[in-house]
Formats: structure tokens, C-alpha cells, sequence
């Protein structure tokens, strides 16, 4: 076991408010939401960030987002804001990839 927390929560030795699960993805709720919905999806393997990843990676990615949209439609969101924060400078605090889903609130743009 690595000592990624992200790997902990797919491996189910920490616990989180999972909304949705598939062979490739997990889908969790954030422990310090920062909106009425605040949904984490990540990848079942661990890949760090968005930086270096591959072509072959893709459908993987692409899959992540639409897992978001149908996690937006369940919760019945008419806008909502999905983000991937890469690297520290950008936010980043958990290296393993995930799509933040926010929703339920307005949001201002640009983002801080
Ligand atoms: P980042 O800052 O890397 O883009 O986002 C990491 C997110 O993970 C943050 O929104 C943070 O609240 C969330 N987070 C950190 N630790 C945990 C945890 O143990 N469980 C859950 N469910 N979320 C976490
Ligand atoms: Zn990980």
C-alpha cells in the first residue's frame, strides 16, 4: 500500500461518502466541501496530476468528466463547475488526480 491518501479511500482503508464506483473510478465526497455539492472523481490507479500524462490516458480522462456530468444530472444541478487543479502553485494539495464537481451555489469567475 502507498502512502497516497487518494489510494487509501479507492483501497477502502479510509473512509469517504462514496456516491459512485466503477472498475476504473471512484467518486467521494469532500471532506471540506466548498459548496452544496462538492464531489471528488478519481482514478482507481494512481496517476499524480495532470502534468506528463499520455495519449493512452484519454478515455480514461475524458470518462472522469462524464462521470462528473452524471453525478451533476443525479443531483439535479442546473450549473455546476468541474476542476482539476495541477501542481501546488495551482492548488493542488492531493497528488493523485481528481475532478473537483461543485455545485448549488453562484460562483464567480475568474477563480482565485
Ligand atoms: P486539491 O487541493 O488537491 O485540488 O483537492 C484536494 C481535495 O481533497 C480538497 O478539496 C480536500 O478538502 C479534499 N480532501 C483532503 N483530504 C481528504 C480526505 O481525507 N477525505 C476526503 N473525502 N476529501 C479530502
Ligand atoms: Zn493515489
Amino acid at each position: 500500500m502507498n502512502d497516497c491518501l487518494f489510494c487509501r479511500i479507492v483501497a477502502g482503508t479510509i473512509p469517504a461518502t462514496l456516491v459512485h464506483e466503477d472498475e476504473e473510478s471512484v467518486a467521494f465526497e469532500d471532506i471540506s466541501p466548498q459548496a452544496p455539492t462538492h464531489t471528488l472523481v478519481i482514478p482507481r490507479r494512481h496517476m499524480e496530476s495532470l502534468k506528463g500524462i499520455e495519449s493512452d490516458d484519454a478515455a480514461l480522462i475524458g470518462r472522469l468528466m462524464v462521470t462528473a456530468s452524471q453525478i451533476a444530472q443525479k443531483k439535479g444541478l442546473e450549473s455546476f463547475r468541474t476542476v482539476v487543479n495541477t501542481g501546488a502553485g495551482a492548488g493542488q494539495t492531493v497528488f493523485h488526480l481528481h475532478v473537483h464537481l461543485l455545485g448549488g451555489r453562484a460562483m464567480g469567475w475568474p477563480p482565485g
